[in-house]
């Protein structure tokens, strides 16, 4: 039988939520908030579901605030990617891409479990087109990662 999340019964779980999704690390998390890290990592699968729920639960306000937060670590990934571009960073820009692909995969799992809810829709916001459109001009010059976001995009848009 599954163990139950320390961190989803925790009262302090969205803050930890948001922590993971910017980038925190686990330890620093861990210790922080008093919980292990390895319930760190696990909850980070929780938090697509969570989002779901919250909005499902009429928590609007709460799902909004997680979803927003995905979407500024998209955009934030992609700034890097565009400044180490510049400076010729190639760690740099490999690890911003790694980190857009991984950002951009959470969010497409967030808006596919929102899909069900009829009053949210992401995929028609102007916001999703928005970003959509930021991320694949950003990865045009990596074939293999724009490949793959793209083939995740046409999966959600259908
Ligand atoms: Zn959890």
């Amino acid at each position: 039988m599954p163990r139950k999340c320390t961190i989803c019964a925790h009262p302090e779980h969205e803050a930890i939520g948001a922590a993971i999704v910017t980038g925190t690390p686990y330890r620093d998390i861990a210790c922080q908030y008093g919980v292990g890290r390895e319930a760190v990592r696990r909850h980070k699968d929780h938090i697509a579901p969570a989002v779901a729920k919250a909005h499902e639960a009429g928590e609007v306000a709460e799902a909004d605030r997680l979803l927003s937060t995905v979407r500024d670590l998209l955009q934030a990934a992609i700034g890097t990617i565009t400044q180490a571009e510049h400076a010729d960073e190639l760690r740099t820009k490999l690890a911003a891409i790694r980190e857009a692909r991984e950002t951009a995969k959470l969010l497409l799992e967030v808006n596919g479990r929102l899909q069900t809810a009829p009053t949210f829709n992401i995929i028609m916001a102007p916001e999703w087109v928005e970003v959509r459109t930021v991320v694949l001009q950003a990865l045009s010059p990596y074939p293999d990662a724009r490949l793959a976001v793209a083939g995740a995009l046409e999966k959600v848009d259908r």
